[in-house]
């Protein structure tokens, strides 16, 4: 599977990189999150983190 967030409608919550710390961290400079890792093999991490996100900024692709 493989992951990625539209940047911009990132509201830093936190709770992605909180949820998936090897998949999702919080960007010092921004203060928003980005993808450090883009193929994941833990997609419940991932689907749990999708259904969390506020701002439902964050995408699975196949
Ligand atoms: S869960 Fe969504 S809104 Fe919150 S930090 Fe992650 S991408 Fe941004």
């Amino acid at each position: 599977m493989t992951v990625d967030l539209d940047t911009e409608s990132c509201i830093e919550c936190c709770a992605c990189a909180d949820l998936c710390p090897e998949v999702f961290e919080m960007d010092d400079r921004t203060g928003k999150a980005r993808v450090i890792v883009f193929e994941v093999t833990d997609t419940i991490c991932i689907e749990e983190a999708i259904t969390t996100c506020p701002a439902e900024c964050i995408f699975r692709r196949e």
